[in-house]
């Protein structure tokens, strides 16, 4: 049983006016086998939580602690939150020129394990996972992300975060621009790991079309940089309904 906590977190990132603050104030705590749903429109910061848990050097921590089971993950340095169990897709995942899908998929295992896996468990491994991800073999041999199309990118994440088992696992529009089945087929693989690993998931989102496959136990609006509303699974079907335009345009009420 893990605990992801987050506990008033202030972010800011630098623009050409100064310093700019985007995310003021957020609190949540995620355990092991939960899926919570964060629900937002665009530009509300959910990207800049997703990186600034991951310890992207562009987001400022003006405030707020992140904790893994205790562990300070503000303190950690990006490879250290990878090896504590951290795991993040990103909206927008970079290419890694010269590096092979496969290449970089075991040195991404043998970091965070501490030792190379065992090869024909291995191989036997990422073979199924790329199987049931339905992803051509001739993948693995491809330089990461050069030229993937959005599903491939997408299929990918998840094929890490399969073989990679961690203990959280931040996902950030993962069902931006994929189609019903690829959505489908990447939904599948996160329920997957969620029954192997029994893996938190931080599932970011603006839309509620994922949420029909990977069933949230708690959605959280996020609107301008904090939660604005929690609930159950409910609440991503009157969002479906109403859309964020109730939450956008009210002045925040002091506490
Ligand atoms: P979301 O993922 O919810 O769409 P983001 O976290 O990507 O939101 O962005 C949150 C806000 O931060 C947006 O208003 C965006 O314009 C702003 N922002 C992010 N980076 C910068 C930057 N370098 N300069 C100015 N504003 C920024
Ligand atoms: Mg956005
Ligand atoms: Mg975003």
């Amino acid at each position: 049983q893990h605990t992801l906590q987050i506990t008033g977190l202030h972010v800011s990132v630098q623009t050409e006016d100064g310093p700019k603050e985007i995310l003021r104030g957020v609190d949540l705590t995620l355990r092991s086998g939960e899926t919570h749903a964060i629900m937002g429109p665009n530009g509300s910061g959910k990207s800049t939580l997703a990186y600034s848990i991951a310890g992207h050097p562009k987001y400022t921590i003006t405030g707020g602690t992140v904790t893994l089971d205790g562990e300070d993950v503000l303190a950690m340095t990006v490879d250290e939150r990878a090896r504590a169990g951290v795991f993040l897709a990103m909206q927008y995942p970079v290419e890694v020129p010269g590096v092979t899908v496969s290449n970089f998929l075991r040195t991404a295992k043998t970091a965070i394990d501490g030792e190379a896996p065992k090869l024909r468990t291995w191989v036997k491994d990422v073979k199924q996972a790329m199987g049931e991800l339905r992803m051509d073999p001739a993948f693995a041999e491809r330089n990461v992300n050069e030229g993937f199309s959005g599903g491939e990118k997408k299929r990918h994440e998840i094929l890490q975060m399969e073989l990679l088992k961690p203990k959280v696992a931040i996902l950030d529009e993962t069902d931006s621009g994929l189609d019903v089945d690829a959505l489908k087929i990447v939904s599948e693989g996160v329920n997957r790991a969620k029954e192997a690993s029994n893996v938190g998931v931080l599932l970011i989102t603006h839309y509620t079309r994922i949420l029909r496959y990977i069933k949230p136990d708690f959605v959280h609006v996020f609107v301008e940089g904090k939660v604005v509303e929690e609930g159950g699974p409910e609440l991503a079907d009157r969002l479906e309904d109403e859309g964020y335009d109730r939450y956008l345009g009210a002045p925040a009420v002091a506490a």
